[in-house]
């Protein structure tokens, strides 16, 4: 796996379904991409589109901080994470970790279909 990524993709349990499906509908605009992602959310999209998608841990088991990590040192400059509003997390100390970073390095962060879209825009316009 190359240590870097144009765009990371993760989503809680109960938003996957949303984010394969946003995947779905722009597969051809997202083909081009090193796209990396959590384990589960990678692994699901990967069954569900045949995307290539690095795989890092599982969320819950480090996966968020791994994406904080790659943050940290420059190596991802936009994320897509659809977290879910409705749910109380485990890992809630991660995902505030990762959004923290996010914000703190100016990365492109989306956590919903519309502000992905943006995301997705633009990354295609650099
Ligand atoms: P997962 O992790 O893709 O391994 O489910 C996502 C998360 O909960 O941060």
């Amino acid at each position: 796996m190359d240590n870097r990524a144009d765009l990371a993709l993760v989503a809680h349990d109960g938003k996957k379904d949303d984010l394969i499906a946003w995947v779905e509908n722009r597969i051809d605009r997202l083909r081009p991409l090193s796209l990396i992602a959590t384990g589960t959310t990678g692994a699901r999209i990967h069954a569900a589109t045949g995307l290539e998608v690095g795989r890092l841990l599982s969320g819950p088991l480090g996966g968020d901080a791994q994406l904080g990590a790659m943050i940290s040192e420059g190596r991802l400059k936009n994320l897509i994470f659809f977290i879910d509003p409705l749910s109380a997390l485990p890992h809630d100390v991660d995902v505030k970790s990762l959004l923290r970073l996010a914000i703190l390095y100016d990365v492109r962060l989306a956590v919903n279909s519309k502000s992905a879209d943006a995301v997705l825009a633009a990354l295609a316009a650099e």
